[in-house]
């Protein structure tokens, strides 16, 4: 079984030393790792892993909840830091309402300038949203940026909001969350995901999977349990699930990988 986890954050240094927890989550078949960033700095050390490792990519965005610390100039850096041969999107960039760090209008105003940014470079995305659904549907619709270049990460809808995100032709990560005993109604939204739409990760060291919820620190690893849980959620294999994800991911990101 070959799996990438497409979201983990490799520059978190309960991640560290990160040659072991790339070795441990190679042995369980992890073969390619798309390391998430949330601030410039963040993306900076992101890119410098992903030029050790083959097999690590990265991102380079500022999160929703670092909008209000983006700084003069955040944008111009952004793009050297897209342009790192190992870039492979802009994220994870959106909008988060639960914890408002940062003031509604500076998160929308970061988002659509990064979403600006990624359409012009054609980049794709990572979008986090919480509590903010229908505003990151409407900010991503007026950036006039394609659906298909969108990836809703660790993503928490139900039903309703599946169908939404499938509309503008969306791809669609879930993370641990989908796992949880009480997350019945995520896993209905995942039965509906079409075959060429979904992907998955672990958002280490966050959010460990059922059933190893208890591991403070989430790693790529366990990126495993999420295929075998969504797998049974939509009624195929863990293989042909691994094999429909990954062929995924490698599409979404571009990823230069050898068959
Ligand atoms: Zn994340």
């Amino acid at each position: 079984m070959k799996l990438i986890d497409t979201h983990c954050h490799l520059t978190d240094e309960r991640l560290s030393p990160v040659g072991d927890v790339l070795a441990r989550a190679g042995e369980a078949g992890v073969v390619a790792f798309i390391c998430a960033t949330a601030r410039i700095g963040d993306s900076a050390v992101a890119a410098g892993i992903a030029g050790r490792y083959k097999q690590v990519y990265c991102t380079a965005g500022v999160h929703p909840h670092d909008a209000k610390n983006a700084g003069e100039g955040y944008l111009e850096r952004l793009e050297e830091l897209a342009a790192h041969p190992k870039n492979v999107a802009i994220g994870e960039i959106g909008l988060d309402y639960h914890y408002d760090f940062s003031p509604r209008d500076v998160q929308r105003r970061i988002f659509a300038e990064q979403l600006a940014l990624a359409s012009r470079l054609e980049k794709p995305v990572a979008v986090h949203t919480r509590e903010a659904f229908e505003e990151t549907l409407a900010v991503i619709s007026e950036s006039g940026i394609a659906g298909e270049r969108i990836l809703f990460h660790s993503f928490t809808g139900g039903p309703d909001e599946t169908r939404r995100v499938l509309d503008i032709g969306a791809y669609v990560s879930y993370s641990g969350i989908a796992t949880f005993k009480n997350a019945d109604v995520i896993r209905a939204g995942a039965a509906l995901i079409p075959d060429d739409r979904i992907i998955i990760e672990t958002d280490a060291p966050y959010l460990s999977p059922e059933p190893v919820r208890k591991m403070q620190i989430n790693e790529p690893l366990n990126v495993v349990h999420v295929a075998e849980r969504l797998a049974a959620v939509r009624r195929t294999t863990p293989e042909t699930l691994a094999e429909q994800t990954t062929a995924n991911a490698i599409r979404f990101f571009a990823l230069d990988m050898e068959a």
